[in-house]
């Protein structure tokens, strides 16, 4: 099984360095202007100009007809399995009620894990194959997918089994067990921490890749958010955390002190939390769909955290509450226009920089020689089109494994 991808107005590689960009590097993107890819089973065998590159006479070629040719964005933070959404909430927030008096009185989080316990399996699945396609469509090939709507054994493991059926594009499991404090753990937040240790945990832990907690001060403030993530540790998962998305409680610094993969959100987190990440290397994940869909003005510092030499990634934290997108490109159009990020930075940060941030930095995220071919065909002729236009889905056609999966 071998392909030829020729002829696209922009071969965009993301090659470099072994490791996640930072600074200036984020605007390498390596791209090749008359360049070929050669794949054989499902991976990348070379990359180069067309000049150099030999295509043998049984070879399939896809012409890329002039377009941009890119790796698969790498969505490192996305809530894609729940049941029902939330348009209600969105309508009241609309009308002026904000996302904590909607959380207080029952809606939010809780919400939809009601809907989402009374849902089975078979449901989950079938309503995240539609957003799967939704992520197609925008040209992501693999995505981060946490559990979190389920509070209970039962419904993590339900939810965990569901994102290890998600195709065609890769999913990475998370366990969010401590997303929210279900209902029937009310005033009780030590007994349910200790019950996502304790129960949760032992049972989750043999499918997720990393755990992520929920940090701020009154939902899990950061003394109860180290235990859970201390006990994931032990039992081999890597840690990701929401941190300072509300307020500045610490969780940046927490998850500096963890030497966590990632923080994630950092909308309210000073300079001195930004040193602490760097000196740590823990990546930051930049949600600005959440910012922007809950009506905040509030961006994290971009701008900051990459002059501090963070190796940056963004992402859609698709979810049906504060960021119902599945849209990289809406992503990459905020970064640029809302945290003064270039085309090129943040393009580096949904793709090489994403994939490390996963621990799959060697296998995805650029179009590199032994890696999974996951690349995606986008319809425009310059890589600066998909920040720009914002509300279109620039994917024509997306191939993972060195397999067309989705075609316009
Ligand atoms: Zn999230």
């Amino acid at each position: 099984m071998k392909l030829a991808v020729v002829g696209g107005s922009e071969l965009v590689t993301l090659a470099g360095p072994a490791r996640p960009r930072t600074g200036a590097e984020l605007r390498e993107l390596a791209i090749l202007r008359d360049g070929a890819m050669l794949i054989r089973d499902g991976r990348i065998e070379k990359v180069g100009p067309r000049a150099e590159i030999a295509i043998d006479l049984d070879t399939e070629i896809i012409d890329a007809g002039g377009r941009v040719v890119m790796a698969g964005f790498v969505d490192a933070h996305t809530h894609p399995v729940f049941a029902g959404n939330r348009a209600d909430e969105f309508e009241k927030r609309a009308e002026g009620a904000t996302y904590q008096e909607i959380a207080a009185a029952g809606g939010g989080i809780r919400s939809t894990v009601r809907k989402t316990r009374a849902a089975g399996e078979d449901a989950l699945v079938s309503a995240a194959s539609r957003y799967v396609t939704w992520f197609l469509r925008n040209g992501t090939t693999t995505i981060e997918a946490k559990s979190g709507y389920g509070l209970s054994i039962d419904d993590e493991l339900k939810l965990l089994r569901a994102i290890g059926r998600i195709a065609p594009v890769h999913a990475v499991p998370t366990f969010l067990g401590a997303h929210e404090i279900p209902d029937e753990f009310r005033g009780r937040r030590e007994a349910y921490v200790d019950f996502v240790i304790g129960e949760m945990l032992p049972r989750a832990a043999p499918l997720a890749k990393f755990c992520d907690v929920f940090c701020e001060p009154r939902v899990f403030p950061v003394a109860e958010a180290r235990r859970v993530l201390q006990a994931a540790r032990e039992r081999g998962l890597g840690l990701r955390m929401h941190a300072d998305q509300l307020e500045n409680g610490g969780g940046a610094l927490l998850a500096a002190e963890l030497g966590a993969a990632t923080a994630d959100h950092l909308e309210h987190s000073d300079s001195a939390a930004i040193a602490a990440l760097a000196r740590a290397g823990v990546q930051p994940v930049l949600l600005p769909g959440a910012v922007y869909a809950l009506g905040s003005k509030r961006y994290p510092e971009a701008r900051a955290m990459i002059a501090a030499g963070l190796a940056v990634v963004v992402a859609t934290d698709f979810n049906p509450g504060s960021s119902p997108t599945p849209s990289m490109p809406m992503i990459l159009s905020l970064a640029a226009t809302q945290m003064k990020m270039t085309p090129a930075e943040s393009i580096s940060a949904s793709t090489i920089n994403a994939a490390y941030s996963l621990g799959l930095g060697n296998e995805i995220g650029s179009l590199e020689a032994g890696k999974r071919a996951d690349f995606v065909i986008h319809d425009c002729a310059d890589h600066r089109e998909l920040a720009y236009f914002f509300g279109v889905e620039p994917a024509r056609a997306c191939y993972i494994d060195g397999q067309l999966r989705w075609s316009r």
